[in-house]
C-alpha cells in the first residue's frame, strides 16, 4: 500500500527540511516554496542573538546552498565607461579544491585601474540602471569603512534595511557581523564592507548572473583600490561569485584562498548563524585564522568567549 507522504518523510529529514527552509528564509529566499505548512518559520520568534558564541558541542553539520549549476559560459562584464584596461590580466590562482570553470574566469577580464579611488569608483557607478534592481531600490549600497582596510569583508546583496539606509549590514545579520568584528579586537570602521551586488534584488533573492556580471567589476574595483590583506567572503553567494564556483561552500570554507593575489576566507553568512548558532564556533575559528594574518588579539569579554560556550 502506497505510504503517504508525511510517513515516508522521517523525523530526522523533516527537521533537516526545516532546518534549510529558515536558512533560506534568512537568506530572504522565499519564492521557491509556497506551503509550509508545520514548518513556516520561526524567525519572528527567535530571540535577537546578543553575542557572538556557541559551543562546539551545537555544532551540526551542514552546506550552505550551492548556486544554481548555469548552463551558460562565465560571461564578460561589458567594460567600464571609467576603466582602461592597462595592465595584462592577472590570473585567479584557483584552489586545489575548486575546479575553474571551463572559458574565461569573470574576474579575469578585469585589470587593475591605475591610482583608482572608492571615490572615484562610487562616481562610476553612479545612479546605476545597468541592471534590473534599480527598478526597485531605494538606495544603492556601495559599501561602508575604511578605505584603507586591512581587511574586507564581502556580503551577497542588500536587504530591506540596507535598502532603506544606503548603508550595508545594518539589520539584524549587520548587528552580529559587528558582534564578529567587535569580537575580534576591531571597530566597524577599522574594516570594509561591501556585497556582491549593490541594489536589493527584490524579496531579497539571490542575485542572478547578469545583476552580478554588471556589478561584480565594482567590487572588484573596491577590493583593488582598497588593497587589503585579507578578503572575508561571507556565505556561498559571496564566495562562490567571486571564486566562480558553484561549489558548497562547506567543501572550502575555513580554507586560506587566493584571490587576485590577496589572502581570502569564505565563511558563513551571518544571516545563517542567526539559524544555527551552533555554526558560530566554526566562524569565529575561521576569522581567528584570519586575526593571526593581520596581528590581531580577540577582545577581552563575553564575545571573545566565541567556540567556548553558547
Ligand atoms: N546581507 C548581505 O549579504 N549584505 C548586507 O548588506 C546585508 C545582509
Amino acid at each position: 500500500m502506497m505510504r503517504s507522504m508525511s510517513e515516508r518523510i522521517t523525523e530526522s529529514l523533516q527537521k533537516k527540511l526545516s532546518e534549510r527552509l529558515n536558512f533560506y528564509e534568512d537568506l530572504g529566499v522565499r519564492l521557491f516554496y509556497k506551503q509550509r505548512g508545520d514548518l513556516q518559520f520561526q524567525s519572528a520568534a527567535t530571540p535577537a542573538i546578543e553575542t557572538f558564541t556557541a559551543s562546539p558541542s551545537q555544532q551540526i553539520p551542514y552546506e550552505e546552498a550551492a548556486l544554481p549549476k548555469s548552463t551558460r559560459k562565465p560571461e564578460f562584464p561589458k567594460p567600464m565607461q571609467t576603466a582602461p584596461r592597462v595592465a595584462p590580466p592577472q590570473a585567479v590562482r584557483m584552489p586545489d579544491i575548486l575546479q575553474a570553470p571551463a572559458g574565461p574566469l569573470l574576474f579575469e577580464a578585469f585589470d587593475k585601474v591605475p591610482d583608482d579611488t572608492l571615490l572615484k569608483i562610487r562616481t562610476d557607478l553612479g545612479e546605476c540602471t545597468r541592471c534590473k534592481l534599480h527598478k526597485t531600490r531605494h538606495k544603492i549600497v556601495f559599501g561602508d569603512g575604511n578605505p584603507k582596510a586591512e581587511l574586507v569583508f564581502v556580503g551577497e546583496g542588500p536587504g530591506h534595511d540596507e535598502d532603506m539606509q544606503g548603508l550595508p549590514f545594518v539589520g539584524r545579520a549587520g548587528k552580529l557581523l559587528t558582534q564578529m568584528i567587535e569580537a575580534m579586537g576591531l571597530q566597524r570602521n577599522d574594516v570594509y564592507i561591501c556585497n556582491v551586488v549593490k541594489c536589493r534584488p527584490p524579496e531579497n533573492r539571490a542575485p542572478e548572473k547578469d545583476e552580478v556580471g554588471e556589478c561584480s567589476p565594482f567590487l572588484l574595483r573596491q577590493i583593488d583600490a582598497i588593497a587589503p590583506k585579507v578578503i572575508v567572503c561571507l556565505g556561498s553567494t559571496a564566495a562562490q561569485t567571486v571564486l566562480e564556483t558553484n561549489r558548497g561552500i562547506s567543501q572550502f570554507r575555513g580554507q586560506w584562498l587566493e584571490f587576485r593575489g590577496r589572502k581570502l576566507m569564505a565563511t558563513y553568512h551571518p544571516a545563517y548563524l542567526l539559524r544555527n548558532p551552533s555554526a558560530k564556533s566554526e566562524v569565529w575559528k575561521d576569522l581567528q585564522k584570519v586575526m593571526a594574518v593581520l596581528g590581531l588579539e580577540a577582545k577581552k569579554g563575553k564575545s571573545a568567549e566565541a567556540g567556548k560556550s553558547s
